[in-house]
């Protein structure tokens, strides 16, 4: 079964692309938590960061360049921004296809709620 992120780079689904180049495609994201989220997504079918192969490391650090660019672009890269990579059920990861989150816009508060 193709993940709902597949279905976005084959464009059989619809989303609002801001980016995309051989290794990589960014869209913000549906149900945005910042002024900013834009997620960028792997071509390449990664499950999770447990997944990712020694061979992936240019392909991971190609994802944080585009995200930088993309936090520049968006006016962000001042004020400050996240990235995250969710992986597997404890993170709240749901949709098992690559991705990291740009999230900025706004002081974005704890990175994790202490319980
Ligand atoms: P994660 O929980 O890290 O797997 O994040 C998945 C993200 O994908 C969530 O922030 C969702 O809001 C987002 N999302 C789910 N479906 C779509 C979609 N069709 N277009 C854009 N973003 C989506």
């Amino acid at each position: 079964m193709p993940t709902l992120f597949e279905k976005i780079i084959a464009g059989e689904l619809p989303a609002n692309i801001v980016y995309r180049d051989s290794r990589v495609v960014a869209f913000l994201d549906i149900r945005p938590a910042a002024p900013v989220h834009i997620l960028i997504v792997s071509h390449k079918v990664i499950p999770t960061t447990d997944d990712i192969a020694d061979e992936d490391e240019s392909l991971i650090g190609h994802m944080v360049i585009v995200a930088r660019d993309l936090a520049r672009q968006q006016g962000i890269a001042k004020s400050g921004y996240r990235l995250i990579i969710n992986c597997n059920p404890d993170s709240g990861q749901d949709v098992y296809h690559l991705h990291l989150h740009l999230l900025g816009g706004r002081p974005l508060g704890p990175l994790v709620q202490r319980t």
